[in-house]
């Protein structure tokens, strides 16, 4: 039997990885990818968007995560569609956590792989929305965009303190024209709480580029950035931005 990743019900339900109301946003020709550390899922047409990954149970399809999806949908798609100039932090805090569900539930395309995430985490976020600590949450504005796309890396290192290790996990995920990218670290159990882990991340201007919504940083945030991403080229520069340590290593 194969548990609800949120609950440890039956999984039951077969939760549809890219939300059909977003794929009248996709081109009919584009297509939708997964990727993770390299190794590559079968790309999908966006004109058959029948992806659905069974890692649910029906009460929490039905219950919270439709809840979550109906608050999502008027901001993602005031962010596609340019109606929306601004992000309200509550606005910031919805999409995070929607973000931060995807990622939990995209772990899934990649079943040879342990998960990241571990139980509890999942769990506190459909109990109470909370967010797991040492994770960020990052949109940008996708140019000549490729459809529908994510791509999940897995990076570890050494803290400069020698303190021990730090395993980081990256989702970018593409839904039209808007990116976003949860990254998430956990230190090994060594590590003393208080430490603060710092991501160096590859050149780029991505100040220019990202817009950060978890943590929140002000009352409201100005979209969209000043610069896009374009392509499938600029995708995989945002998807493959942070190096863990002085020592990056895939593992
Ligand atoms: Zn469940």
């Amino acid at each position: 039997m194969r548990e609800c990743i949120f609950c440890h019900e039956q999984a039951s339900s077969r939760e549809d990885a890219w939300p059909l109301w977003l794929m009248r946003y996709l081109p009919s020709n584009g297509s939708i990818e997964a990727e993770r550390g390299g190794s590559s899922l079968s790309a999908w047409n966006s004109s058959t968007p029948n992806l659905k990954i069974r890692c649910v149970c029906k009460s929490c399809n039905n219950g919270w995560m439709s809840k979550l999806e109906n608050r999502v949908k008027p901001i993602v798609l005031g962010l596609i569609e340019g109606k929306l100039q601004s992000i309200t932090s509550d606005a910031q805090s919805v999409l995070s956590i929607w973000a931060v569900k995807n990622a939990m539930v995209y772990e899934n395309f990649y079943q040879e792989r342990p998960r990241f995430y571990i139980d509890g985490k999942r769990h506190q976020l459909r109990i109470a929305n909370v967010i797991p600590p040492r994770t960020s949450v990052w949109i940008a504005k996708c140019v000549n965009h490729p459809g529908a796309y994510t791509i999940a890396e897995d990076l570890r290192g050494p803290l400069s303190n020698g303190s021990g290790e730090c395993n980081t996990y990256a989702t970018t995920m593409v839904f039209a024209s808007l990116a976003l990218q949860v990254v998430s670290s956990r230190l090994s159990a060594v590590v003393p709480l208080e430490t603060n882990v710092t991501t160096v991340l590859n050149k780029g201007q991505w100040d220019d580029i990202v817009v950060r919504i978890w943590p929140t940083t002000t009352e409201q945030q100005n979209w969209p950035s000043t610069v896009g991403l374009n392509g499938l080229l600029g995708l995989d520069e945002f998807g493959e931005r942070f190096l863990v340590g002085n020592d990056n290593q895939d593992s």
